[in-house]
């Protein structure tokens, strides 16, 4: 899959909805993968056949620990942390101690074998863009003391620690910012958009829109941002900037609301509930940096990357919990907070 051949890679969070993707494209590559999980806010049945493959293995280990000796990659992923944002909310200062300590944990590994490790930033470094769409320049416009703060600001400062090994000359590094991304293996469970969608519509429950439904998202098929990934991991020179991943077909989500409703071909109702706080107006990216260092497009336009996810629903649906729904009385700040160390 490129110019340096990695023979062993390990991925951080590699039992997640991401990650499980990346680990089965990653053997299927020919290269041996270590999936190291805490399996909080993921499962092991998304590793399925992984599991009996000679070239993969699983450790669960949760990376703000100290990561477990004896490891070897020359090669590592970290899509290690929740990414839902009523999961990470859960657990604010957990989520952010894994992006803070885990990133570094990981970051050390790198530094002392000499691995590339390539790190899942993510879109939500914008916070509430006041540029659109979002080119890898702007700065963003994130709230560092609200709700999703825990998260923004853990994969800000998670970038800043990637940039300063690289620069200092200490790790290898690449830096991709993941927009919102779906397929197979979204928890019904999850709470975010198109796994609420989709599983309320097969349910024919009523479909959830919060606020108005004009605020926008760009959502990549996640073999396109596998794809991009595995490129960006491979890419030669050593680069002082992040790169944007993401499919840059906009939608509202009320759009998405009705083409939902289409696919599945359900009466169900759409009903509204009230706005998570600071939640983002708009957001598509700019993947003009993508395009042109790893001739990089998303492929899988969101009416077929859906029929994808939805038949995978189909087949599924015993296999996962209800969806989890901010009902008009959720206050995510009011949330409980369970805190395990
Ligand atoms: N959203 C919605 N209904 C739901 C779940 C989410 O309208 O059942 C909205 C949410 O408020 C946000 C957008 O869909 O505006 C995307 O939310 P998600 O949690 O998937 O990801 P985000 O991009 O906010 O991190």
């Amino acid at each position: 899959m490129t110019d340096r051949s990695f023979r062993t890679a390990l991925v951080a969070g590699g039992a997640g909805f991401v990650g499980s993707h990346l680990c089965e494209r990653l053997v299927a590559d020919g290269l041996r993968v270590v999936c190291m999980d805490s399996l909080l806010t993921s499962t092991l049945d998304n590793l399925g056949e992984l599991l009996r493959e000679p070239r993969f293995s699983f450790i669960e280990h949760d990376i703000i620990q100290p990561l477990p000796a004896g490891l070897r990659a020359d090669l590592v992923f970290n899509m290690a942390c929740a990414a839902s944002p009523p999961l990470y909310q859960l657990d604010p200062i957990h989520t952010m101690m894994t992006s803070v300590v885990g990133t570094n944990n990981l970051l050390v590994f790198a530094a002392e074998t000499g691995a590339r490790l390539l790190q899942a930033s993510t879109s939500e470094v914008y916070g509430n863009p006041t540029l659109h769409p979002q080119p890898e320049h702007y700065f963003g416009n994130v709230n560092p003391i609200g709700p999703r703060a825990c998260y923004d600001e853990g994969k800000r400062a998670a970038e800043t620690l990637c940039f300063d090994y690289l620069r200092h000359g200490l790790a290898d590094v690449r830096v991709s910012r993941i927009f919102n991304t779906y397929g197979p293996r979204l928890r019904a469970c999850d709470g975010r958009v198109i796994s609420n969608m989709v599983s309320q519509a097969l349910a024919d429950e009523p479909i959830t829109i919060y606020g108005d439904g004009r605020q926008t998202r760009s959502f990549c098929y996640v073999d396109d941002l596998v794809e991009g990934l595995l490129r960006l991991a491979s890419y030669e020179e050593a680069l002082e900037h992040p790169v944007n991943v993401g499919n840059p077909q906009e939608i509202s989500i009320a759009e998405v609301a009705e083409l939902v409703q289409r696919l599945v071909g359900t009466d169900a109702p759409i009903i509204f509930c009230p706005l998570p706080v600071d939640d983002p107006c708009r957001r598509r990216p700019d993947i003009t940096v993508a395009t042109k260092l790893l001739a990089w497009q998303p492929k899988v336009d969101l009416p077929d990357g859906l029929m994808r996810t939805i038949s995978w629903f189909r087949k599924n649906r015993e296999r996962t919990a209800p969806p989890i729904v901010r009902g008009p009385s959720f206050s995510g700040a009011n949330q409980p907070i369970k805190i395990e160390r």
